[in-house]
């Protein structure tokens, strides 16, 4: 069976008002989540990766008492909400840590119940300073926080990267299996981020045998499923990921969606003096225009610069890695444009990737509906994004894309 599966999303604000991430939404409780989940974005398995905070653990234990969220036997908790929003929700972590020789990554944890993630939250409590709010520092490098979570049962999944700030590859490593030493076959999977895809990753030895995640790592509702794994397994639970992620007795990630990594915020080098994206052929490591040094890296430029191959050599297990242009980058597509299109055709998945080109034009006008497809088909002008700055879809002065079959 095939499940959509967003394994990095942020939660905002626990159910009694306290803050745990101070810049995500506050819509972004677990019920508004699952909602979003099921009946907007069609994702059926969700990872909230600030599940270590102890409010939230406070949240989930009550859900669980209410018999609002159900354990499940093969872990993750089955949460029916209101609503007829079903979605099973992966318990996970995300912290960050520090190499001795310097640099700071991103790392989330996944577990397999409610008592294994309490008993690494209590583990981690004395290390980090602020537990309540999510992705923060702990003091210890990555190979530590992976050994602490292997002791809870816990799969491990350096996040985003290569992205410039807080990720192995963008700011501490130039291997993975430097930073981890004989524990980086312990590395359950890499997590590409918003501005990589397989292609470009694919550049890179080391990760040829690990399975890739494409996740959101979204801090507000509209951006859970921006990026999602389509994941073969027979039922949206711990252990069938865990085995997915090993791609055993079938299971397997089955396909990547994500964005263009042209759209990504980090895609190419950016100047910090003069502020310009660079253009020139990667790796751009200064500022083409003022010689600046003061540059936020661009992703496409840390891979190119530190690749193995001039062009990517995927295994034979890697799975397609489709290209999506969300609906909020598609020129034209605002609140209203785009309940209308969730109310017509069930979800923004099935907008994106299933709507009839005819269809589309009676419900939004052909002008968005060839935006729409083009952006589908992965024809639509797209200018890169870098330092902070996503990157746009550039359709030209008119905004009009030529589209057979629709006048
Ligand atoms: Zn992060
Ligand atoms: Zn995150």
């Amino acid at each position: 069976m095939l499940h959509v599966c967003d394994l990095h999303v942020h939660i905002g604000r626990s159910s009694s008002g306290r803050p745990v991430k101070i810049t995500a939404a506050r819509d972004l409780t677990f019920e508004n989540i699952a909602i979003e989940c099921a009946r907007r974005k069609g994702v059926d398995l969700v990872g909230i990766v600030d599940c270590a905070s102890p409010p939230v653990l406070d949240d989930i234990r009550a859900l669980v008492e209410a018999g609002e969220m159900v354990e499940q036997p093969g872990g993750g908790l089955r949460y029916g909400g209101r609503e007829c929003a079903q979605v099973t929700v992966l318990l996970a972590a995300e912290f960050e840590t520090y190499e001795e020789g310097g640099g700071q990554s991103h790392h989330v944890s996944y577990f397999p119940s409610l008592d294994a993630l309490q008993g690494f939250s209590d583990a981690l409590a004395e290390h980090v300073t602020n537990m309540e709010l999510s992705s923060q520092a702990c003091r210890m490098p990555a190979r530590t926080l992976l050994d602490l979570s292997l002791r809870f049962g816990a799969l491990f999944v350096p996040a985003h990267c290569f992205t410039p700030h807080r990720s192995p590859y963008g700011s501490c490593v130039e291997r993975l299996a430097d930073m981890f030493g004989d524990a980086w076959e312990h590395v359950a999977a890499i997590e590409l981020g918003l501005s990589a895809d397989s292609y470009l990753a694919d550049r890179i030895d080391e990760l040829a045998d690990r399975s890739f995640l494409s996740n959101s790592d979204a801090h507000s509702l509209p951006k859970i499923g921006r990026e999602y794994n389509i994941i073969e397994m027979e039922a949206p639970t711990f252990d069938e990921l865990r085995k997915a992620l090993r791609r055993e007795g079938g299971r397997r990630i089955a396909a990547n969606f994500g964005l263009d990594p042209r759209l990504g915020k980090y895609h190419r080098t950016f100047c910090e003096d003069c502020e310009r994206i660079a253009r020139s052929a990667p790796p751009v490591l200064e500022c083409e225009v003022c010689g600046s040094q003061n540059v936020t890296r661009g992703v496409l430029d840390r891979i190119v610069q530190i690749a193995d191959h001039e062009e990517p050599r995927p295994p034979a297990h890697r799975p397609l890695y489709q290209y999506q242009v969300p609906l909020q980058f598609v020129p034209g597509v605002g609140a209203v444009t785009l309940n209308k299109l969730i109310n017509r055709y069930g979800s923004e998945m099935a907008v994106l990737h299933q709507a009839e080109p005819e269809d589309l034009a009676q419900t939004v006008g052909t002008r968005i509906a060839s935006l729409i497809v083009h952006a589908r088909e992965g024809t639509l002008p797209l200018q890169a994004g870098g330092g902070g700055h996503y990157g746009k879809a550039a359709p030209g002065d008119t905004g009009q894309l030529d589209l057979p079959g629709l006048s």
